[in-house]
């Protein structure tokens, strides 16, 4: 059997004839920059995270960076956040000649822990300007005290919610619960389009206006130029293609969620408590597993062995970001952030996508057993 780690071409199927309507609706209007479809899709996507305002942009990095901006970010300025993330949650900060500031994750939920978060921001109390809190893997950081502490410190909360559209924290929809949310519309997230989006959610007027003009070479008015903004416009193509896709996100979180409890309960009656820890979710966090991601002993070998018996997987992520060379200049060193750097060794994605059926579900935890010496895949 072959169990690929994500196949978009069987969702494709499915859609692709409401898709393509639409793709030849846009390119028959020959409106490709800033139309009804992105200003569409912001409505839509605003209501859905429960925010009042959206605004697309270029890609999920771009949205950081205007988020971050529009927050008055600049050169000097320390920006929280986790090393345990994808690169460009720290990249967007260091482009505008600001400084990432790491503090460590919980280990169970690999999101930013607050306590950290407070101490940090006690020894930094002057030149802190944000924070960022990732909702990795689906999951919602602890928001509760991190809007609380940040209050207190009067810095901005910026969630990077790429991976976590439509997940909640009691209640409330990622996006919505910071001050600005930022979303990446890449293929392999939970809503991807054919190529490469984002947009910056927010409750705040005055902070989607600002992303608005700073998405258009910071202008209000054309050729006349505000501040120093960039290109990072979502295209109306993406935006037809996202807003066919919206109406299918529903159904198919559900899915993502559904096959969460089938690996759960398979993993459990595997036994092998000891050997693979599933994921854990926080108590008032509804996941929308972008990544069903497993803890394990011997990892690599694990992951080599399940790439010959045809089970995809993938490592989110091998190496912290304080231990990159890019990021040499920041003086980190390893053993800074016990919790980021153990889950970095540990860490293993299972295939999770909606389609997923459960009989290959089965043969993923199978394999796994096999590998561990409990049965036979
Ligand atoms: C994907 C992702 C991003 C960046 O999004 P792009 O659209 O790829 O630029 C940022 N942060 C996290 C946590 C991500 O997973």
């Amino acid at each position: 059997m072959k169990v690929q780690l994500l196949d978009l071409a069987s969702q494709y199927r499915k859609i692709r004839k409401e898709v393509m309507a639409e793709v030849k609706r846009v390119c028959d209007s020959q409106h490709y920059v800033l139309g009804k479809n992105v200003s569409g899709l912001e409505e839509e996507i605003a209501a859905y995270c429960g925010a009042k305002f959206a605004v697309g942009v270029a890609s999920g990095s771009d949205a950081i960076l205007l988020a971050l901006m529009a927050a008055g970010v600049g050169r000097g300025d320390k920006v929280i956040t986790t090393p345990f993330t994808f690169f460009a949650t720290a990249g967007s900060i260091a482009r505008l000649g600001a400084i990432p500031l790491f503090v460590d994750i919980d280990p169970k939920t690999y999101n930013i822990d607050p306590d950290a978060l407070t101490a940090a921001l006690k020894r930094n109390s002057k030149t802190v300007k944000a924070v960022i809190p990732v909702h990795l893997y689906g999951q919602c950081a602890d928001m509760g005290p991190v809007n609380a502490i940040s209050k207190k410190y009067k810095i901005a909360v910026i969630e990077d919610a790429a991976q976590s559209i439509g997940a909640e924290y009691r209640g409330r929809r990622a996006g919505s619960i910071g001050d600005m949310g930022c979303l990446s519309f890449y293929p392999t997230k939970n809503l991807g389009c054919f190529g490469d989006g984002g947009m910056v959610t927010t409750n705040s007027e005055k902070l989607a206006r600002r992303v608005k003009m700073l998405r258009v070479h910071g202008s209000m008015v054309r050729y006349y130029h505000d501040e120093v903004g960039a290109n990072s416009r979502l295209d109306e193509l993406q935006a037809a293609i996202l807003r066919v896709k919206l109406r299918h996100l529903g159904p198919w979180t559900e899915g993502r969620i559904r096959n969460a409890g089938r690996y759960d309960s398979i993993f459990k009656k595997a036994g092998l408590s000891g050997l693979v820890a599933t994921p854990y979710i926080r108590e008032g966090n509804l996941s929308v597993f972008n990544q069903y991601v497993v803890r394990v002993k011997k990892r690599d070998e694990l992951r080599r062995y399940l790439a010959g018996l045809g089970v995809g997987t993938e490592v989110y992520y091998p190496l912290c970001l304080h231990q990159q060379k890019c990021f040499k200049y920041l003086g980190y060193r390893k053993g800074d952030f016990p919790a980021s750097e153990a889950a970095a060794k540990e860490v293993l994605a299972l295939p999770i996508y909606p389609e997923l059926k459960p009989v290959e579900q089965r043969y993923v935890v199978e394999s796994i057993a096999a590998f561990y010496g409990s049965g036979r895949p």
